[in-house]
């Protein structure tokens, strides 16, 4: 949860939709594994309860209020799981903690504690889970509500992030859970003879949410299913895709601690001196009207960045440049720098992870390109709008959602916010590319498409009050 841990979206997520859902009127708390900074975080804490896990592990549920946000919140104190060095899924030399099933299915265990009236003093109505990471908590809680649980059954929801990470663990690891032997079956979380954290959100949930309207069609086919697209078509009455929005306190140029000069549409010349700025930092050459380019991101296979790779000496020849933040895949990181040394002052990299130097990127470069392979929404393309950096994109997912290509009928339209690649190649890219320059070109349709992108609204409240509508239906049947 974003300010206190992150490693990409699911983050920005959990940090800002408990706060809109808290705006549009829930009643909202928040269940967190106890990392230390979401520990540290914790204020006024009281000790809920001691739960014991069916593996035979104690851990302490604390309450209290998140320091950052302001929200309430339940946290599992529990330093024999979470109290590590790393992230918070692999260890400092980038492997799996070999717990990980135990260390999650806590989450999901105490999840769905809370569920069946673990604290005496609230009870929720709708339990909404996010990710692999908290999707036994619809599984525990239907077998509790089974074996005649306290408390009355909330709603069970649960939201797919990505179906790619899919929390897979072995039989032998499943047996340690404490779910009745029925659960390992196709009728359960069993995915090819392995248990599969995500398969069972999806199963055991009474609805099923991702983020964007375009991925909750796509993971229905065994293209973008990964093997779960049949019991997906099956679930296709209660799947809804909702739109991710931009937490505009963290993320608005008018006013970003993070960037030399703040802008908006109306005004957007300190844009020119972020560009101006980003340039020195990363050793390009300060040239005001070279086309900047940026990528901030995971480097992983989805990303589709070899794609750019394939594609930039173009972008170069045509006079561009391309900074990019991002880390991940070795192979990729490594790939990344050698550019950066085949191109200098026109390829900047900086292998590693910086919250600032993301800001930069967006406020800086002229387009920000995303060609991922799959996306179930992606943010990164949004912070571009917001700090008109035009986005480039794969017509795929929540990419196809928010970005609209700058062909002629979408500028005489003013629906227009960048540009739009389709199939999945080095062409299609390349011409989106050469769309983008185009358009550089003619300045005063550049600055036009800029400014609508900038003002286009993007925050949190309108996926806020479409999660509240689902939750009154759901509450009323
Ligand atoms: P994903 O969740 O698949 O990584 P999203 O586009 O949904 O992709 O979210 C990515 C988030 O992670 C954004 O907030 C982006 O700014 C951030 N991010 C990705 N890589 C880096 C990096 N190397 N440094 C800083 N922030 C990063």
């Amino acid at each position: 949860m974003f300010p206190l841990l992150k490693t990409g979206g699911l983050a920005d997520v959990a940090g800002a939709l408990p706060v809109a859902l808290q705006q549009a009127g829930a009643d909202v708390r928040v269940l967190l594994p106890g990392f230390a900074p979401v520990l540290a975080d914790l204020e006024h804490a009281l000790l809920v309860a001691n739960v014991d896990s069916p593996w035979g592990s104690t851990s302490h549920l604390r309450f209290g209020r998140l320091r950052s946000s302001g929200l309430p919140a339940y946290v599992l104190d529990a330093p024999h799981y979470y109290q590590r060095e790393g992230s918070p899924y692999e260890d400092a030399k980038r492997r799996s903690h070999a717990d990980n099933h135990r260390r999650f299915a806590l989450l999901g265990w105490v999840g769905a504690k809370l569920s069946h009236g673990l604290d005496k003093t609230w009870q929720p109505n709708i339990v909404h889970s996010h990710d692999w990471h908290a999707a036994l908590t619809p599984a525990y809680a239907a077998f509790a509500g089974a074996a005649g649980a306290a408390g009355a059954a909330p709603v069970q929801v649960y939201t797919i992030h990505n179906l790619a990470y899919q929390g897979l663990f072995t039989r032998a690891q499943f047996v340690e859970l404490g779910l009745p032997a029925t659960a390992f079956a196709i009728q359960g979380l069993e995915f090819h003879d392995q248990m599969s954290f995500m398969k069972a959100g999806l199963f055991y949930a009474d609805h099923l949410t991702t983020v964007s309207p375009s991925y909750a069609q796509e993971i229905q086919t065994p293209e973008q299913g990964c093997g779960l697209d049949g019991l997906l078509r099956e679930r296709s009455a209660c799947l809804t895709g909702i739109l991710n929005g931009v937490d505009e306190t963290v993320w608005d140029p008018a006013q970003d601690p993070a960037i030399v000069a703040t802008y908006h549409a109306q005004r957007p010349q300190g844009k020119t001196r972020c560009k101006a700025a980003l340039q020195a930092r990363m050793g390009l050459a300060v040239q005001p009207n070279a086309l900047l380019f940026g990528i901030v991101s995971r480097l992983t296979e989805q990303k589709g960045l070899q794609l750019v790779l394939s594609a930039v000496d173009d972008l170069l020849a045509w006079g561009g440049q391309l900074v990019v933040l991002g880390s991940g895949d070795p192979a990729l990181e490594q790939a990344w720098r050698q550019l950066a040394i085949d191109h200098p002052g026109a390829v900047a990299v900086h292998v590693g992870y910086d919250e600032d130097l993301a800001h930069q990127v967006f406020a800086g470069t002229d387009v920000t390109l995303v060609p991922s392979r799959f996306e179930p929404c992606g943010l990164t393309q949004m912070y571009g709008l917001k700090y008109g950096s035009l986005p480039l994109v794969h017509r795929v997912g929540g990419l196809a959602d928010t970005v609209e290509d700058c062909s002629l009928e979408n500028l005489d339209s003013g629906r227009a916010n960048g540009f739009v690649f389709h199939p999945f190649q080095v062409n299609a890219l390349r011409r989106a590319i050469e769309r983008a320059f185009a358009l550089y070109k003619r300045s005063a349709q550049w600055r036009a498409v800029r400014a609508g992108a900038m003002r286009q609204p993007l925050g949190w409240e309108a996926a806020a009050s479409q999660y509240m509508a689902l939750y009154r239906s759901l509450l009323a049947k």
